[in-house]
């Protein structure tokens, strides 16, 4: 077997946040990728997919582990590793020619040889013509050909992308998916290997010889399947949807219990940890439970996601509500209605409220946020107040998000309001009134 390019032993990334709480972001994470390898790495948003290509790329450093390169130790930036963003990020005062030249110009290669080489690039890559053209001036689609230029400009022996597509509108996202999978296949490009970051499930079956699952909060290698479709694959064909709902099921599958001692983690002061409340919006749920209850209480994830035109992404949150609630539970791939599910869909818009507000009052956020207000004489509390608790349990992004969710389930349900204007919380009259510490 050829010698691996890339390997990766026992990564561990934590980061620290400013009240001196450690987030586990990846866990212990050993992977090898070998010469003529195309691996697709898959995960939910926010599971530590970019953070695992900085680390491959030497742009950050792991807090434990060993990154190898070819048998080396990766310290800094990985000179046979190039990366295409999602973002572009292309320098906008610059022209095309300029912008892919970049990366040749800080590895000192001679003016003469870096017009040529970024030249041909240009053709190769479909954007003859436009050398002289400035950023602003290109298509969404033609700034990421520049991207691709750039990063193979410097002929990477790994070239790595971050979600490279999910920027593009589909149809301008399939013709450069097919034309970067034909100049790979035809090996018109130097590159002996490609790591691609993605949430799109299909995206990775479309195009990987490989495809790497990770897990979220932390990230863990869940799963590690080859995909031997022959190319061009087809979209339709039954084995390419076996396999999209093989990977369905691996994503949706149960979380493993989690260890003893990360059940009862606590902060460094010692307070119990909040458990995150899912991002999915209620809107999507109630959309979701009647069309599984349309389908007699049962169906197929891969197929209720494709006709909400959901990716798995924004998808699984939302069954992570459902199952918060006691309303569906997942199983083998299949989102299923629980009895209270079925009844939830069968009632009023008032009783739905009520169901759920039964639901979060059971919520440590929720039950948080109502001693709060209950102990308030005037029954309010600036959302600043929560924000600050929140931040002691994750980062300050994450508080953020979790304050929004709260704040939005909680109105949804009637169980607070908020006053935009003051950026304050209140109790509604009824349970202000209510004996306070009904908790
Ligand atoms: P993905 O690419 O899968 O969406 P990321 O690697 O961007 O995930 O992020 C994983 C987690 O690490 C997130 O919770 C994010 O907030 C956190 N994170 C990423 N970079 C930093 C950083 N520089 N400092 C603190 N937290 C970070
Ligand atoms: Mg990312």
């Amino acid at each position: 077997m050829a010698e691996a390019l890339i390997r990766l032993l026992g990564v561990t990334k934590t980061y620290t946040q400013p009240d001196g709480y450690d987030i586990l972001v990846l866990d212990d994470i050993t992977l090898e990728i070998r010469p003529g390898e195309f691996v697709a790495l898959l995960g939910p948003s926010g599971s530590g997919k970019s953070t695992l290509l900085r680390i491959v790329t030497g742009l950050v450093p792991p807090s434990y582990g060993v990154v190898l390169y070819r048998g080396r130790p990766v310290v800094g930036p990985n000179p046979h590793a190039a990366m295409v963003f999602q973002s572009f990020a292309l320098y906008p005062w610059l022209t095309v020619q300029e912008n892919v030249e970049l990366g040749l110009v800080a590895k000192g290669v001679p003016a003469s040889v870096r017009r040529a080489r970024t030249r041909r690039l240009i053709e190769l890559i479909g954007l003859s013509g436009y050398e002289d053209a400035l950023p602003k001036e290109l298509s969404g689609g033609m700034r990421q050909r520049v991207g691709f230029a750039r990063a193979l400009a410097v002929e990477p022996e790994l070239l790595c992308m971050d979600e490279p597509f999910s920027a593009l509108d589909v149809l301008t996202a399939e013709n450069l998916r097919s034309e970067l999978l034909d100049l790979w296949r035809a090996a018109r490009i130097p590159t002996r290997a490609v790591l691609m970051v993605t949430h799109g499930i299909e995206e990775a079956v479309y195009m990987a010889d490989r495809i790497v699952v990770l897990s979220k909060n932390p990230a863990r290698i869940v799963a590690d399947l080859s995909v031997r479709l022959p190319h061009p694959r087809n979209r339709r064909a039954p084995e390419f949807l076996a396999l999209v709902d093989s990977v369905y099921k691996i994503m949706t599958g149960p979380e493993e219990e989690p260890a003893p001692e990360e059940a009862v983690a606590t902060t460094p002061e010692g307070a119990p940890r909040l458990e995150p409340l899912p991002s999915g919006h209620l809107s999507m749920l109630t959309g979701l439970l009647e069309l599984v209850a349309d389908r007699g209480g049962r169906d197929d994830l891969y197929r209720l996601g494709s006709e909400l035109l959901l990716e798995v992404d924004d998808l699984l949150p939302v069954t992570e509500v459902a199952e918060l609630f006691h309303l569906a539970r997942v199983e083998e791939g299949d989102l299923i209605l629980t009895g209270r599910g079925q009844a939830f869909c069968e009632a009023d818009g008032a009783t739905r409220k009520a169901m759920i507000r039964e639901e979060l009052v059971q919520l440590p956020i929720f039950r948080l946020i109502l001693r709060v207000l209950q102990s308030k004489a005037n029954h309010s509390m600036v959302k600043e107040f929560f924000n600050d608790i929140l931040e002691e349990h994750f980062s300050v992004e994450e508080a953020e998000a979790q304050l929004r969710t709260a704040i939005y389930w909680g109105r949804y349900a009637d169980l607070f309001h908020y006053d935009p204007e003051t950026e304050t919380l209140y109790l509604p009259r009824a349970s202000a009134d209510a004996a306070p510490g009904a908790d």
